[in-house]
C-alpha cells in the first residue's frame, strides 16, 4: 500500500490552512456549497453531527428550566427599528421581502408583483419579535421568568463566505429570557454561558477561554456580552457561543413591563444567547489533521465502522455473519445515553474504502478479514492515532470495552488541543514584540497583553495587524502592566487574536 505514505487530504494544514479546510469539508461529504452564493447544503455526513449537538445542547438548556418554542422566519421591518443599536449592527446584511406574487413579464419571464405595504426581513436574530410575544405574556412578577429557546435558521447577507464558518443562511439556536431583577438576568447570562463550556468541552472536545466581551464588541444591543473563545489549529481564535445581558433595552423597546409585588409597572430585564453551525467549523478545525476530519465520539454521527474483507467469494457468508454478529453487539450497548451507530462498509472499492472512512472522521474503524476471524479477533484502528497504527484485538474485548475505547479518544482530543493551546498562549508587554508577534511570517496564536481600556488603543492594534481583542477573560488576574499600544498603565491582560 504505497498510497499509505501519503496524506489523504491535499494541500496539507502546513501548506495552505483555508485550503486545507475546504478539502476536508468536501472530502469527508459533510457539506458543500449551493446554487445560491453564500448558502450552504448539509450532507446526511454533517448533518447527523448536528443533530447530535442539538440533542446535546437541547437537554442541557432544558435541565435549566428552559422551554422550546418557534418564531415567525419574516420580522416586519418596524421591529427592527425599534432599538437603535440593534437595527444598525444588523443593516448591512438584511435580506429584505418587497413583494408577495409573481407575474409573468413582458418578456414571459416572472415579474415580483404585489408590493408589500411593509417590507418583512428574514430574521437576522429574534429579539424584536420575541420581544413583541414577552410584552403580551407578561403583565405581573409572577409570569416572570420567561425562559425561551428556538431552533431556527437565520439570514445574515455576508459578502464573503466560508462553509460553516460564515454563510450567508446557518441554522443555530437563539435563547431569549425575561427577567423581575437585574440580578437574575445577569445570572441566566452567565448560566447559559457555563452550558455552552460544558457542551464545547466535554462534546466538542475543544478547550476554550471564557470572558467578557470589549464594547465595541458586544452584540448590538446589548448592555453585556460573554463569550468563549476557542483556538483553531491555524492558531486563529473562533467564537463558539455567546451570550448576552441585554438589560433594558429590549424591554424598553418592546414594552416588555410586569406590575412588582408592590403593584408597580416594571421594564423586564433580558437577555439572550446563541450557538450555531460555525461550531462544525471550529470543531473540523481544531481536531482535523492531514487525512480529515477527526469526530469526536460524543457528537460522532456514527462510532464504529465495521470493513469485512471479502478476499474469495465462498468466504463471503461466513465473514458477514461474523460481522453482522458484532454489530449487533455493539449497536445494543450505549455510548453516554447514545445508542452505539455502526456502519458496515462491504463496498469492494479496495483501500478506498478505507480512506473514506479516515476522511469522514469516524472514531473507530475495524478490518475483519479470514484471518482475524478465524483468531475471533478484529483489527482495529482509532483515528486519533496515525492511520498505520492498527492492531488486532479479541473480538469480546473489542465488544466489552468500545465506550472505554471511545472514551480514551474522547480525552485525547480534548487534551491535545488543550497542549496546542496552552504551547500557543503568550504573555508579551512590549509594543515591539507585540507587533512582531503577529507581523512574523506564518506565526500567530493567543497574546495575553495589558489594555488601558481605551477603545482608540483597541481600535490602532485592529487596525495595524487585524487583531482583536477576543475578550477580557473572567481568569485574568489583576496585576499591574501597561497598555501594549500606548504604554498607560493597565490593570489587567486581555485576550488578544486575529480571528475567524
Ligand atoms: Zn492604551
Amino acid at each position: 500500500m504505497g498510497k499509505q505514505a501519503k496524506n489523504a487530504i491535499s494541500p496539507s494544514r502546513a501548506e495552505d490552512y483555508p485550503m486545507w479546510y475546504q478539502e476536508v469539508v468536501r472530502e469527508s461529504q459533510m457539506a458543500e456549497n449551493s446554487p445560491v452564493r453564500g448558502c450552504m447544503v448539509i450532507k446526511p455526513w454533517g448533518y447527523a453531527l448536528w443533530e447530535n449537538m442539538v440533542a446535546a445542547m437541547d437537554e442541557m438548556f432544558k435541565e435549566t428550566g428552559v422551554k422550546n418554542a418557534y418564531f415567525p422566519l419574516f420580522i416586519p421591518l418596524s421591529y427592527l427599528e425599534k432599538e437603535a443599536e440593534h437595527v444598525e449592527g444588523f443593516a448591512k446584511e438584511c435580506a429584505v421581502v418587497t413583494h408577495h406574487r409573481l407575474e409573468s413579464g413582458e418578456d414571459g419571464g416572472l415579474v415580483p408583483a404585489g408590493k408589500l405595504t411593509e417590507p418583512l426581513v428574514v430574521r437576522p436574530t429574534s429579539e424584536t419579535i420575541i420581544g413583541e410575544s414577552m410584552a403580551k405574556w407578561t403583565t405581573s412578577y409572577r409570569d416572570l421568568p420567561i425562559l425561551l429557546n428556538q431552533w431556527a435558521n437565520v439570514v445574515r447577507w455576508e459578502m464573503r463566505t466560508r462553509i460553516f464558518l460564515r454563510t450567508s443562511e446557518f441554522l443555530w439556536q437563539e435563547g431569549h429570557t425575561a427577567h423581575a431583577t437585574e440580578e437574575e438576568a445577569r445570572e441566566r447570562t452567565m448560566r447559559m454561558l457555563d452550558v455552552y463550556t460544558e457542551f464545547v468541552e466535554t462534546c466538542l472536545a475543544m478547550p476554550v477561554v471564557r470572558g467578557r466581551k470589549t464594547a465595541s464588541e458586544r452584540f448590538p444591543g446589548a448592555v453585556d456580552t460573554i463569550c468563549i473563545e476557542a483556538m483553531m489549529q491555524d492558531r486563529k481564535a473562533l467564537q463558539a457561543g455567546t451570550s448576552h445581558f441585554l438589560g433594558q433595552n429590549f424591554a424598553k423597546s418592546s414594552h416588555i413591563t410586569f406590575q412588582n409585588a408592590d403593584k408597580q409597572e416594571e421594564y423586564a430585564w433580558t437577555t439572550s444567547w446563541g450557538t450555531s453551525t460555525r461550531m462544525i467549523g471550529g470543531m473540523i478545525m481544531t481536531h482535523g489533521d492531514d487525512d480529515g476530519v477527526i469526530m469526536p465520539p460524543r457528537v460522532a454521527p456514527a462510532h464504529v465502522v465495521l470493513l469485512p474483507i471479502i478476499r474469495k467469494e465462498e468466504d463471503r457468508r461466513k465473514i458477514m455473519d461474523y460481522t453482522n454478529g458484532i454489530a449487533d453487539l455493539l449497536r445494543g450497548k450505549r455510548y453516554h445515553g447514545r445508542k452505539i451507530v455502526v456502519e458496515i462498509d462491504d463496498r469492494d472499492i479496495g483501500g478506498a474504502r478505507n480512506w473514506e472512512w479516515v476522511k469522514k472522521g469516524i472514531p473507530v474503524r475495524a478490518e475483519i478479514g479470514p484471518r482475524d476471524m478465524a483468531n475471533d479477533s478484529v483489527f482495529v484502528a482509532r483515528r486519533d492515532m496515525g492511520t498505520k497504527e492498527k492492531k488486532g484485538v479479541q473480538r469480546e474485548a473489542f465488544i466489552n470495552t468500545i465506550e472505554a475505547l471511545l472514551d480514551d479518544i474522547q480525552t485525547n482530543l480534548f487534551d491535545r488541543a488543550k497542549r496546542f493551546q496552552k504551547a500557543n498562549t503568550h504573555e508579551i508587554d512590549e509594543a515591539g514584540a507585540f507587533y512582531d508577534f503577529y507581523r512574523e511570517e506564518g506565526a500567530g496564536g493567543f497574546v495575553m497583553a495589558h489594555w488601558c481600556g481605551s477603545e482608540t488603543c483597541e481600535a490602532t492594534i485592529k487596525q495595524d495587524l487585524a487583531v482583536t481583542i477576543r475578550c477580557i477573560p473572567f481568569d485574568s488576574r489583576t496585576e499591574q502592566g501597561k497598555c501594549i499600544c500606548c504604554n498607560k498603565p493597565s490593570s489587567r491582560r486581555v485576550l488578544y487574536s486575529k480571528a475567524y
